[in-house]
């Protein structure tokens, strides 16, 4: 099996003697794009604030082959970009050209290879026309896709996503994911920490957290396949609903992540 870019291992954290996590694993690999879910207060945050060196808990934590410490944590910054849930946070610059330039000034990119970076992130998440403007006058749509811009705009190998993308119009949403899928298939490593389902529709594994431990792991098919998700008290997916319901009354055999292949399968 492929080295993993992310591993966890008998790692423990508590808050003030509560404990979040006990001896707990965790592998990503790389290339791949992985959705956490679980309920509130499952631990999906406090992972998160782990893995970027936020919290520090006991056991091994490796990121992209560094051992995650204070030492490495430089390095580690390198290729491992961080969107968290508020937009406004991220934003450093005054405008949207000086937030992108920022992380690449700090990598010590020229003035040309930064005008470059910009109009090319620009022009994938369409936000060329607001490059001059500044965080105050920017919608929550427009103020996550930059956030999420300047977090790529340097090709980061790990994208951890933490309750990211909710502010997103509908349009944007779809582009995002249209955006992210083309980098995951140049490379990147993709984290998507969520509490909405719908989002998990473009992961390729989804790992579900219970009291900060995994209790499904596997490929979405699989996960979404099982009722076990319902059960628990999960809304799933608008589709992922109409495949169990459909399969329910034999129409189709599996779960269908795409509305035109159920009805492709269905009229055919
Ligand atoms: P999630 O992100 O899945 O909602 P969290 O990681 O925020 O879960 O929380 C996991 C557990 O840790 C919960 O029991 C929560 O109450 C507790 N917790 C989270 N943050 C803190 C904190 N700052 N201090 C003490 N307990 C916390």
């Amino acid at each position: 099996m492929e080295k993993s870019i992310i591993k966890v291992k008998s790692m423990s954290f508590s808050y003030n003697n509560q404990p979040v996590f006990n001896n707990f694993d965790l592998d990503i690999y790389p290339k791949t794009f992985v959705s956490i879910i679980g309920r509130n207060g499952s631990g999906k945050s406090t992972l998160a604030k782990i893995l970027i060196g936020l919290y520090e808990a006991y056991g091994y934590i490796t990121i992209d082959g560094y051992l995650l410490n204070n030492f490495y944590l430089k390095k580690i910054r390198r290729s491992f970009s961080v969107c968290f849930d508020n937009a406004d946070d991220h934003f450093i610059g005054e405008t949207v050209r000086d937030d992108l330039a920022f992380t690449l000034e700090n990598l010590e990119y020229s003035p040309d290879e930064i005008k470059n970076a910009i109009s090319s992130i620009a022009k994938k998440f369409k936000i060329e026309n607001i490059l001059d403007k500044g965080p105050e006058s920017l919608n929550n749509s427009e103020k996550e896709k930059v956030a999420l811009a300047s977090s790529l705009i340097h090709n980061p190998k790990i994208l951890l996503l933490d309750e990211m993308i909710h502010k997103l119009n509908q349009t944007d949403k779809k582009l995002v994911f249209k955006i992210l899928k083309e980098y995951q298939e140049e490379g990147l490593t993709i984290i998507l920490i969520t509490h909405n389902l719908e989002d998990t529709l473009f992961s390729d594994r989804i790992i579900v957290l219970e009291q900060g431990k995994i209790i499904m792991d596997g490929p979405k098919e699989e996960v979404y396949a099982d009722d076990k998700l319902e059960k628990l008290g999960f809304n799933l997916p608008f589709i992922v609903k109409l495949s169990h319901n459909l399969k329910l009354y034999n129409l189709i055999d599996k779960i269908y992540f795409d509305e035109k292949e159920i009805s492709d399968k269905l009229w055919n």
